[in-house]
């Protein structure tokens, strides 16, 4: 596993589990509550002292001033959102804010903190942020929802009203980064647009084999050379299952079939 290339000072806290117990699929952005650099965040007496009753960290802090640090590798788990399922599934980021409600960031620490989340769903393989007003929907990972709050878990402000409030545009502004493709609700799609979904999309189900419940019929049809399958991945055919067949696809398999029966 490997840690943010955007770091650019690591000082890592005793305070975290080795490694961690779930793939990470999950964010929780915090509010530090006070502003500093992620020098002086990651510094903090609390993130340094081991305590495993109330010591706390973070797997990366973004300062007041667009730098980030590294405070808990990515392949452990933080002690950051009052929440051990939680930390064991989510990169937590701890962001410089006022020491007040709402709790404001710069806009050097949003930008950074948007720059450092395409960077994690990227290594992480996370295509998309998808956030929900709904806390049910994020402590239960509803509809792909993969952003959850400190406040969820515990009596706290945390992110503070002021990143609460940025959660959707913050997942719609790294969505825009991460493939240049995200339909927004209500957006008209050009057929260009709609080509490169489509070309995604296909790409994607290159990769895929079906379905458990038809996995008998599709030995059978490879067994009797009905469905041949093109190209190779991992010295596999590619088949393609879940993908549309063309009339042209179709009359081929039929063709085959036939021919297999003695009919054509
Ligand atoms: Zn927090």
């Amino acid at each position: 596993m490997s840690n943010s290339p955007l770091a650019t000072y690591t000082r890592l806290s005793p305070n975290r589990t080795s490694p961690r117990n779930h793939a990470i699929d999950t964010i929780t952005i915090h509010c530090t509550g006070g502003q500093g650099t992620a020098k002086q965040i990651l510094d903090m007496a609390h993130f340094n002292t081991y305590d495993p009753k109330n010591g706390s960290s973070c797997n990366y802090a973004v300062g007041k001033d667009g730098s980030i640090g590294l405070g808990v590798d990515e392949g452990d788990r933080s002690w950051c959102s009052s929440n051990g399922a939680n930390d064991h599934r989510a990169i937590t980021i701890e962001v410089s804010s006022e020491s007040i409600s709402p709790y404001k960031v710069t806009e050097k620490a949003l930008a950074a903190l948007i720059d450092l989340l395409v960077d994690i769903c990227q290594r992480n393989g996370i295509k998309r942020l998808v956030w929900s007003e709904s806390k049910a929907d994020r402590v239960n990972h509803r509809g792909g929802c993969n952003m959850t709050c400190h406040r969820d878990f515990a009596a706290k402000a945390c992110p503070g009203d002021y990143l609460y409030a940025l959660e959707g545009d913050i997942a719609k502004s790294v969505n825009k980064r991460l493939n240049g493709q995200t339909i927004e609700e209500g957006e008209i799609v050009t057929y260009d647009q709609w080509k490169a979904f489509m070309g995604q999309y296909r790409a994607e189900l290159r990769k895929s084999d079906g379905g458990d419940w038809s996995k008998e019929a599709r030995e059978w049809a490879v067994n009797a050379g009905i469905v041949t399958g093109s190209g190779e991945v991992n010295g596999l055919p590619v088949y393609m299952w879940e993908d549309l067949s063309t009339r042209e696809q179709l009359i081929t398999v039929l063709y085959r079939f036939a021919k297999a029966i003695g009919q054509a």
